[in-house]
């Protein structure tokens, strides 16, 4: 269970249910009133080397923008949702990109707004939209301290039209269980081989528990996705995700490889990730492979099209093997 080092709250939030009750549940933690959740001078000032102890504390604020962003993979919209930055720290975390070493959990209290913006967009589209409410942070790790996700399906599963996906890495997932979802949200589970979450995905959930929370949400009957993501090209790569393709293959349920589609992400990194990882994680390994990245755009790595072509013949054909009859619907 997380428990912040600090809090860093905006003074408004005490104007919010949510708010008035992550403070009484705080009420321990030391405090400090800030202006905008957006700009902590205290934490932009800190060295790389803090990056750790900086994601020790919870930022609590308003959120004042919530302007959707169209998407075309499995959603319709990217919507800023309750939360943005995350406890965990995998090495590669496309947060780190935006808030740079400023990628902590915020919360925000205005959740109320956020759910009304995305219902009344939803009811007024001819079209079924989905929206992607977990692009900004882990929505399930954020439940553990805020139940914003029962709160959410709570309050969508009724609603006359429209659905909700999120990505995890993690699988504190019962309180989801029980509820009335309708089939209206789609949750979608990251994997990556276990030796990759040892070394690169520090404080997610194990494989293992992973795999067993899917399980216990198809088992709901939730709507149900796996993300094989980010693939990284460490050396031993081909027999680290053979081992894991065939991992699911033997401990998914018949529920799940009935019903789960894949996507297929392979890595992108950057400058920032390279000197924060270098400094927060000096004996963690190295992700910046000059043999097999190139740039794109401003201080972004990816990987070169020959490896990437490489990686697409490999997953295609493994899991063509092994889960033949899932779509995967997209390898980028
Ligand atoms: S779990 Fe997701 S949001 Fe959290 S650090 Fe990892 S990649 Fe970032």
């Amino acid at each position: 269970m997380f428990k912040p080092k600090a809090l860093y709250c905006e003074e408004e939030i005490e104007n919010y249910t949510l708010g008035k009750e992550l403070l009484e549940k705080y009420k321990d933690v030391p405090k400090v009133i800030i202006d905008n959740h957006n700009n902590i001078e205290e934490m932009r000032k800190k060295q790389n080397s803090e990056f750790p102890n900086i994601k020790r504390n919870l930022i609590i604020g308003i959120r004042k923008t919530h302007k959707f962003t169209e998407n075309h993979k499995t959603s319709d919209f990217l919507v800023p949702y309750t939360s943005s930055g995350c406890t965990a720290m995998c090495m590669y975390c496309y947060l780190v990109c935006s808030y740079n070493k400023c990628a902590y959990l915020r919360l925000f209290v205005n959740r109320e707004e956020m759910l009304n913006k995305i219902i009344k967009t939803s009811e007024k589209s001819e079209k079924e939209l989905v929206f992607e409410i977990g692009s900004n942070s882990d929505l399930i790790l954020e439940n553990t301290i805020t139940n914003n996700l029962v709160w959410t399906i709570e309050n969508f599963a009724n609603t006359k039209k429209g659905k909700l996906t999120f990505p995890t890495k993690f699988n504190m997932v019962d309180d989801l269980l029980n509820l009335n979802h309708n089939q209206k949200v789609i949750i979608r589970m990251s994997v990556n081989p276990e030796e990759i979450i040892n070394k690169v995905e520090f404080g997610t959930s194990r494989l293992k528990e992973r795999v067993q929370a899917i399980n216990k949400l198809a088992d709901a009957e939730y709507p149900i996705g796996i993300l094989i993501a980010p693939v990284i090209f460490v050396d031993n790569w081909k027999i680290l995700y053979l081992e894991l393709i065939k991992y699911l293959s033997e401990n998914l349920s018949e529920k799940v490889k009935n019903k789960a589609f894949f996507e297929i992400i392979f890595m992108t990194y950057s400058y920032v990730h390279n000197a924060i990882n270098t400094e927060a994680f000096p004996n963690a390994i190295k992700l910046f492979d000059k043999e097999l990245m190139t740039g794109r755009g401003k201080g972004k790595y990816m990987y070169k099209d020959f490896i990437r072509k490489e990686g697409e013949i490999f997953f295609r054909d493994n899991m063509n093997k092994y889960f033949k009859n899932n779509k995967i619907m997209y390898i980028v």
